[in-house]
């Protein structure tokens, strides 16, 4: 039988709860999925990531082939044992980051070469090869090898790019021998609505197990991302997960899970906490700021997560101008507690068919009076408000 398997629960107009089942377990979306670029959430425990709710984890495919390599991830175990990890995993292409970190030398039909940014060797990715390192690092859900166009990028180029993209799934399909995975494809066409609709529609042809929206939150004005993700959440099947990729700012998941968005991941949450900002319902504070060295008060009222249960602001301030790497630690854990309490939120409001109030709760408390022209379009265009 198909391991994978995804249910639609509830529905609060265009927003949705689902199932989704792996060979590692099943999961709840909407879900903001932490990113563990190099096979580990930077300074959180495994257990302590089960704890906070965490339900997936992303690695990253490029940085995982640079270092410890497909061949040794996959003696040791794959993902799950290597990593530590039981839940199910992702893992992205390689494309991406090819393009971003890697000195990119040469990118053609066959695939790119690039020079890694650790030690300078060439290095070739294809769509065969992303499917031979994702097959070797073992994730549950895996993607197709796509090329992610910057922004901005002229029309002729995003329309090429779009076409390449879909040659290269067709080839990561017919490389994918492992049957425990699920391989999602991968939309682009940038913000050229035309573009964006002809590689959704093309890239569903492919009967995937799930579909992600790439090619966006690379630069472009908001309200242009979310008339594409409004697009796309239209034309892609009801009965498959949708990925918003590289999304994580609170008030983009609110807007993106009303258009029915299903899966989120971003290094924001951690990295974020990492410089030293904490999330709260009113946006972001910055603990380097003079202001919270005598702040008594958690992180953020009613935050269940251990650091807003035992320390005040003054503390974490404390940390992190003293550069202790707890700082870091405890800002991770409750942002990355901050956005699946989020979500769950979010499940809770779809279930009951309120979607549209908790949107606009969370709006008043995040914009204040000044709800900006993107949210309001996103919430009309989901049917909310
Ligand atoms: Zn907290």
């Amino acid at each position: 039988m198909n391991p994978f398997r995804f249910a639609i629960q509830a529905r609060s107009g265009r927003a949705r709860v689902g199932l989704l089942t792996t060979p590692h377990g099943r999961v709840e979306t909407p879900l903001f999925m932490p990113v563990g670029t190099q096979g580990s959430v930077k300074g959180l425990l495994p257990k302590d990531l089960k704890a906070i709710g965490s339900q997936v984890l992303l690695a990253n495919t490029y940085h995982l082939l640079l270092r410890p390599g497909p061949e040794r991830v996959r003696t040791l175990g794959g993902l799950h044992r290597f990593a530590g990890w039981d839940g199910p995993w992702l893992t992205d292409s390689g494309g991406f980051q090819v393009m971003s970190l890697g000195h990119l030398r040469r990118i053609d039909e066959e695939g790119v070469v690039f020079q890694s940014h650790l030690d300078g060797r060439l290095i070739k990715l294809t769509p065969e090869r992303s499917v031979a390192v994702q097959e070797a690092l073992g994730a549950d859900l895996i993607m197709a090898f796509d090329e992610c166009p910057p922004y901005p990028a002229s029309r002729d180029y995003l329309k090429a790019s779009l076409e390449r993209t879909l040659r290269w799934l067709e080839r990561s399909l017919k490389a994918k021998t492992r049957p425990d995975q699920a391989l999602f494809g991968i939309a682009q066409g940038g913000t050229e609505p035309d573009l964006r609709r002809r590689s959704t529609l093309e890239t569903i042809r492919f009967d995937l197990p799930g579909y992600a929206i790439g090619g966006l939150a690379v630069g472009e004005p908001k309200e242009a991302m979310f008339r594409m993700v409004a697009l796309s959440t239209e034309l892609l099947p009801e009965t498959k997960p949708r990925y918003l990729m590289g999304v994580g700012h609170p008030e983009d998941l609110v807007a993106a899970m009303g258009l029915g968005v299903d899966l989120f991941d971003c290094v924001y949450p951690t990295r974020t906490g990492r410089f030293g900002s904490a999330l709260v319902p009113e946006g972001r504070i910055n603990l380097k700021n003079a202001q919270y060295l005598e702040d008594k008060r958690p992180l953020e009222e009613g935050c269940d997560c251990y650091a807003c249960q035992t320390f005040s602001r003054a503390y974490l301030a404390h940390l992190v101008r003293a550069r202790e790497m707890l700082g870091g630690i405890l800002l991770s854990l409750h942002n990355l507690r901050f956005l699946h309490r989020l979500t769950e939120r979010a499940r809770e409001a779809i279930r009951q068919g309120s979607y549209g109030a908790f949107a606009r709760e969370f709006a008043e408390r995040r914009f204040g009076k000044e709800i900006p022209p993107w949210f309001r379009e996103a919430m009309a265009a989901g049917g909310h408000w």
